[in-house]
């Protein structure tokens, strides 16, 4: 019911055959009704082959084991899916045979939520892993260039002000992804909404809107799985609704500058944008089913390139900052590194009301012709470096070495036990 077979019922389904008998007075079978000449044979249901790689999903499960969140794997070149993780998770057998009322009612129960699929269905504020998109339309919109140099003295200093972290300054728009500098990005938002090309903020706005929405986000993507969510990217009328008309400004909605605040996106849209500037442009809709019964295609639309609509060059600019971000001077994803790959990441900490904030990380590899884009998120774990950034990387080593060297890292996520922070056991 929330899995391949539902989304390719009928594929799966195949048809029912009818035999048709004649029967005596006391409903026995006699024989085959006119020979059988109204008989209809069966068709089997087609097999499906996905597109996840078997070892990888299970290795990316067990990086999961007592953590919640999620991980997305894609290949970008095709936007297949190649593992799926929502943590914790449940064995579909168990819901079927003798005991199965017993245990959904267990399932349901559970305050870790095993049948909800995070992956798909948690929208959460991105962070900082959103900078790439801001970063990107302000090149587009000409209102950021790769030279716009930023001094930071550790916040930025307007409306009620936004902290930043230590770090190296000035910055230009490469180092700026990568120490994550959050002064950058709230300069680089405003002048987006400030752009004078548009007659008012609001109509910045909406421009600024649509063009995250062909990043993937604000919308189901179309993945081939039921319950996909949307999540949200904040509008002038949500604004509107909130403050008054012409009662907001740039100042008030800066946090979404750094992809806080009115925006929400799941993991399968963070992995899908990182696919997408992998891919310098594009991305394919995800999808997690390769083929249908021998070799027969699946939708149309799976195999066609959706445009960001932003010009190939700046992406340049992007994917240097992330491959900075891992191995730069005070770049702030070094705990991706993978020895003897390239690896260019982005990481993010969504700021969680009810506790400890919530650890996000985006990377892809190699740099040079990706074979492999990750999202990664880890509940209540802290800041995206943290956790959420080592565990994309052993993804990585896994997917493009086939196993893992770093096996003290590999340790230590594994025995790391993060629902003690959540539930104190
Ligand atoms: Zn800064």
């Amino acid at each position: 019911m929330s899995g391949v077979e539902e989304s390719y019922e009928t594929a799966l389904r195949g048809k029912k055959g009818t035999s048709i008998y004649l029967r005596d007075s006391r409903n026995r079978v006699v024989e085959s009704f006119e020979n059988g000449r109204l008989d209809t044979a069966a068709v089997p249901g087609k097999n499906l082959v996905c597109s996840i790689d078997a070892d990888l999903q299970e290795y990316a499960q067990t990086l999961m084991q007592n953590k919640l969140g999620s991980i997305v794997a894609i290949e970008p070149s095709t936007g297949e899916i190649l593992a799926l993780v929502s943590s914790p998770t449940f064995n579909p057998a168990a819901l079927s045979g003798l005991n199965r009322q017993q245990n959904y009612a267990e399932l349901t129960s559970n305050p870790t939520k095993p049948m909800f699929n995070r992956a798909i269905m948690s929208p959460q504020p991105p962070g900082s892993t959103f900078k790439l998109v801001n970063g990107l339309i302000g090149l587009d919109e000409g209102t950021l260039t790769p030279h716009t140099t930023c001094h930071c003295a550790g916040h930025y200093p307007y409306g009620r002000g936004v902290a930043c972290h230590g770090h190296i300054s000035p910055v230009n728009f490469i180092q700026s992804i990568m120490v994550s500098c959050n002064a950058y990005y709230c300069y680089a938002f405003r002048n987006i909404l400030e752009n004078k090309k548009y007659i008012s903020v609001d109509s910045a706005l909406t421009v600024w809107r649509e063009k995250v929405m062909r990043f993937g986000f604000a919308r189901q993507l179309g993945v081939d799985l039921p319950n996909e969510k949307a999540g949200i990217v904040a509008s002038k009328n949500l604004y509107n609704r909130y403050y008054g008309v012409n009662r907001w400004n740039p100042l008030s909605i800066i946090s979404l500058a750094i992809g806080q605040g009115e925006i929400g996106a799941t993991t399968l849209q963070l992995a899908n944008m990182t696919a997408l500037i992998a891919n310098k442009g594009f991305y394919y809709i995800p999808h997690i089913v390769k083929t249908v019964g021998e070799n027969e295609r699946i939708a149309p639309e799976y195999y066609e390139k959706q445009y960001s609509g932003i010009a190939e060059k700046y992406f340049e600019y992007s994917i240097e900052g992330m491959n900075m971000a891992t191995k730069g001077m005070g770049g702030t994803a070094w705990r991706a590194q993978v020895p003897g790959i390239e690896v260019c990441g982005k990481t993010g900490t969504a700021q969680n009301p009810h506790g400890k904030n919530h650890s996000v990380f985006v990377c892809f590899a190699p740099k040079t012709d990706p074979k492999i884009a990750v999202a990664v998120f880890v509940e209540n774990s802290g800041a995206g470096g943290s956790f959420a950034a080592p565990i994309a990387s052993l993804v990585l080593e896994k997917y493009l070495k086939g196993n893992v060297l770093r096996t003290e890292l590999e340790q230590w996520i594994l025995t790391m036990n993060l629902l003690t922070n959540i539930f104190g056991k």
